[in-house]
């Protein structure tokens, strides 16, 4: 379907940008092709228009969607306006801007709040780590449920006022393969390898001090300091080391998922190896040959300095590990230091646009999305796969499961997905969390079967999904990802160099 979008002649080139952006977006995930261009406007199927601003009552059209006037040109440092609650045709979310008598809201105003987080860019308290503190973000602050993807809610609304004039439209979004119908993409940080058994043994001492004492589970915390001391003498294997048998499992069930792996140890709180450490390349090389993604894990660190991202993923690239997304160590990032440093490395996708301490849709997104890049008022150059739940995140108390699997059903009611989760190894195991959690990573992969859902690593995701966007004008044509000349062969590990070439290697106190 053909949609022209009349943009308010008085509005800046910043709000311009904005309804733009959103327009392009719900065109993305309906499957419309969006028109801007009034030359070409007469041949829409449907237009959409705002109310004028004089106040006049808008003319009578049948194929003219008519929205009240709610986004504006507001800078991010200001917060968004306090939401209001909205329940009408079967549509329970909350709006930034109350709609005007007799019109729609200004749904496009609504998604492009949602999905380029523009709130979050207000919010000044940090946790330890500097991430943004959640009980300060919109949702916190407001108490806005993140369980409900608020962004597809109102494309949802914004497609029903177009099926009021043109009543052949589908009400749903059409996803970009006839046979799959809803995209989730399983995903795996790497922030244990193992080290040897004092180090997994000192490891799983720390592990049964936590759980002891912050997370409240004392059996879980004597059984890890059982295993702890059966590592230390001899007398069992490494349970943290999960990586193997994960990605076995995985391939019998015919998951491919998709492995960040970190590139460099340059802090504490980075994981205990790198890129050139024993074993890592060959577990990399291992994973791809199962048909695995390996990807980059973004360091505590590489949002501190400019260009520091890119330099990971070169690193990677250059042993031969082609890399097209990442995720940030910890979720530590800011927004407005993730967007362009992604952007810079030239990565094709994030996944880490979630909270670690809740599940939910942190942009309101159970869909994939270009962020916005408020710099340049501009789409960013790199999809989005918003993380929605994290193993961390959850409590392990067995009835959690459907917590999540609803978190999952929303997505599929509202969309056709491209959400991602987030499972390390070492929670496939009592060594670190409850088994509940680990447990029910299978569980869901079982119920998104009964549901005819695609579990699907994220680079193939990309190549489904990403022509979406190119043609709605919101991605360049070619993507941003490129293969290297050579791939290096795997070298033994007396052939290796001693150290990363980015960073030096330090005693490993991991995360
Ligand atoms: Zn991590």
């Amino acid at each position: 379907m053909n949609i022209y979008l009349e943009i308010p002649g008085d509005a800046s080139e910043a709000l311009r940008a904005r309804l733009s952006y959103a327009f392009r977006l719900f065109c993305a995930i309906y499957g419309h092709t969006p028109v801007l261009n009034s030359l070409r406007g007469s041949h829409a199927d449907v237009f959409i228009r705002y109310r004028p601003q004089c106040g006049g009552t808008p003319l009578a059209d049948a194929r003219t969607v008519w929205l009240s006037r709610g986004l504006t040109d507001r800078a991010p440092s200001e917060p968004a306006p306090c939401p209001v609650k909205y329940l009408r045709r079967g549509l329970a979310t909350v709006l930034h801007y109350e709609p005007e008598r007799c019109l729609a809201p200004d749904w496009l105003g609504e998604i492009f709040e949602w999905a380029s987080c523009a709130d979050e860019y207000s919010v000044k308290a940090r946790d330890r780590h500097g991430r943004p503190a959640f009980a300060a973000t919109y949702a916190g602050r407001h108490g806005v449920d993140i369980r409900v993807p608020h962004a597809a809610i109102a494309m949802r609304g914004l497609q029903q006022e177009i099926c009021r004039v043109l009543p052949r439209a589908e009400e749903t979004p059409r996803a970009p393969q006839d046979d799959k119908t809803h995209f989730v993409i399983p995903t795996h940080d790497i922030d244990y390898f193992p080290r040897g058994r004092a180090h997994a043994a000192a490891r799983l001492m720390r592990n049964a001090l936590i759980s002891s004492l912050l997370g409240r589970r004392p059996l879980l915390g004597v059984s890890q300091a059982w295993q702890g001391l059966s590592v230390a003498f001899g007398l069992a294997g490494d349970p943290l080391d999960r990586l193997a048998s994960l990605a076995l499992q995985e391939q019998q069930c015919g998951i491919r998922s998709s492995y960040y792996f970190l590139a460099r140890h340059a802090h504490r709180l980075d994981a205990g190896y790198n890129l050139l450490g024993p074993g890592v390349l060959d577990s990399m090389r291992g994973l791809e040959k199962q048909g695995m993604e390996i990807g980059l894990h973004g360091s505590y660190t590489s949002l501190d300095d400019g260009g520091q991202l890119e330099r990971e993923r070169d690193s990677m690239q250059s042993e031969g590990v082609r890399v097209r997304g990442s995720r940030q160590h910890w979720l530590r990032f800011t927004l407005d230091r993730l967007i362009p440093e992604v952007e810079n490395a030239g990565l094709d996708y994030d996944t880490s646009i979630g909270w670690s301490t809740e599940i939910g849709f942190r942009a309101g997104a159970c869909f994939a999305f270009p962020p916005y890049n408020f710099l340049r008022e501009a789409p960013a150059g790199f999809l989005e796969f918003p993380l929605v739940v994290m193993d961390q995140a959850l409590r392990g108390d067995g009835q959690q499961f459907h917590e999540v699997a609803q978190l999952i059903a929303a997505s599929r009611r509202w969309g056709w997905g491209g959400i991602s989760l987030l499972w390390h190894p070492a929670a496939f195991c009592t060594a670190w969390l409850p088994r509940e959690i680990g447990d029910m990573y299978w569980r869901l992969a079982e119920d998104g079967a009964r549901f005819n859902d695609c579990w699907i690593k994220a680079s193939s995701f990309l190549e489904i999904a990403r022509r979406r966007f190119v043609e709605a004008g919101l991605l360049p044509a070619a993507a941003s990802s490129y293969l290297p000349l050579e791939i290096p062969l795997p070298a033994s590990a007396g052939q290796r160099r001693a150290e990363p070439s980015l960073a030096p290697a330090r005693a490993a106190v991991s995360a």
